[in-house]
Formats: structure tokens, C-alpha cells, sequence
């Protein structure tokens, strides 16, 4: 299988094509379609299997023809949480790449540094937001942050964030997003307490393992 056979829209096949990507990874072949199709999912699978194209490259697509439709004004539409920073940026940095010619925004956020300016970005409007989990819980706080228009939530290595013990961050953040909306959950692992995690806040999803 190709990435043309993935009803990709141009700006994204083009991009593809220059990152020298061909050929789909397996965990790309079976969440791509289903996140096209504005399903939930639940996506068990290690860091190297190309997760985050799975998730990064269906979004931007959901959000490019969102915005073709709507032409909407900026606004935090799509969220990845994820437990370091490391993976933040790597996963920012993905979006950038697959989303060059899109036109679409996104952001990394992390603790541990200045928040200036990372709210003087934030006010200057960003579309898709990746973020560790207590410092954008920070943000919300102080009034910096709205997820009143998200439409696309994700959780990257949740195993990982539980085993972090951002899992109380995680639930007040999902607390404050939208109720309707796209929700795309990986794990590495899925113990007792990620199932029970996944439970509460996937609607139907759609289950991809590699
Ligand atoms: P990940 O599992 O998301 O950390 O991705 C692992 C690595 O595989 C990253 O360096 C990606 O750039 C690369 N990658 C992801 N998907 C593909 C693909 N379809 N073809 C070639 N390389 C890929």
C-alpha cells in the first residue's frame, strides 16, 4: 500500500513526498482511514512504529478541509498530550513537516521554562497545540488557554503519563474540552487503569494494535 491510496489531499502528499515517506507503516494503514472517518480510537503501539504520523497526518487533513469549508479565525482544534518534553517537540515537529503546506498553526508547550513566550505565541493564534500535561494545565489557570473549539483531542503514550502520575492533570484538562469531539488515545501498554482511562473518555472507538 501507498500514502495515495489513503485518500490524502494534495498539500499532505506533497509534504509526504518530501520527507521521502512512500509506503504507510502498518499502524498508519489501519488509523488513517478510521480517523478520516471522525472515529474514536484506540491505538496500542510502541514509539518507532510511526504513531505519530497516524495521528498527525489524518488531523491536519480533518482540519484542512474544516477550514476550507468554515474559514474559520484560529483557534485550538486540535490537542496532543504527551508526557515530556522530548516527545512534545519531536511531535510538533512532525506536524510541522507533514502540515508545510496547509497553512495550519501548531504550538509546543512544556514546563521547566519561561512561559512568556509561549503565551506571546498562543495570543498570536495556533490551530493544532501539543502540550505536557502540567503546563498547559498552568496556562488554562492563569486564563491563556480555551479548548471551547476543540475538535480533536489526543493522548500520546498514555501508559507513560500515568506512570509520570499526570493522570489527575489529564483528567481535569479532559474536564475543560469539549464533549463532542474526535478523541484518538495510544499506548504502549494498556493496563487495568489505561483501559479504564480509555473507557470513560472514547465514544466507540475504533481499536488499531501493532
Ligand atoms: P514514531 O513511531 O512516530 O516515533 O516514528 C518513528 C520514525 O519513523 C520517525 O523518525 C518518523 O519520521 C519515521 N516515519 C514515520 N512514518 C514513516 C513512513 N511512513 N515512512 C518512512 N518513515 C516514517
Amino acid at each position: 500500500m501507498l500514502f495515495t491510496d489513503l485518500k490524502l489531499i494534495e498539500p499532505i502528499l506533497k509534504a509526504l513526498q518530501t520527507e521521502g515517506y512512500t509506503a504507510p507503516t502498518p499502524i498508519q494503514q489501519q488509523a488513517i482511514p478510521y480517523i478520516l472517518q471522525n472515529r474514536d480510537l484506540l491505538g496500542c503501539a510502541q514509539t518507532g512504529t510511526g504513531k505519530t504520523a497516524a495521528f498527525a497526518i489524518p488531523t491536519l487533513q480533518l482540519l484542512y478541509n474544516d477550514r476550507q469549508k468554515h474559514k474559520e479565525q484560529k483557534s485550538i482544534k486540535a490537542l496532543v498530550l504527551t508526557p515530556t518534553r522530548e516527545l512534545a517537540i519531536q511531535i510538533a515537529d512532525s506536524f510541522t513537516a507533514y502540515g508545510k503546506n496547509t497553512g495550519l498553526k501548531n504550538l509546543v508547550i512544556f514546563g521547566g521554562v519561561s512561559q512568556n513566550p509561549q503565551t506571546d505565541a498562543l495570543k498570536r493564534g495556533v490551530d493544532i497545540l501539543i502540550a505536557t500535561p502540567g503546563r498547559l494545565l498552568d496556562l488554562m489557570n492563569q486564563g491563556y488557554i480555551s479548548l471551547q473549539q476543540l475538535r480533536i483531542l489526543i493522548l500520546d503514550e498514555a501508559d507513560r503519563m500515568l506512570d509520570m502520575g499526570f493522570v489527575n492533570d489529564v483528567k481535569k484538562i479532559i474536564a475543560k474540552v469539549p464533549a463532542k469531539r474526535q478523541t484518538l488515545f495510544f499506548s504502549a501498554t494498556m493496563p487495568k487503569e489505561i483501559q479504564h482511562l480509555a473507557d470513560a473518555i472514547l465514544s466507540n472507538p475504533a481499536r488499531v494494535e501493532v
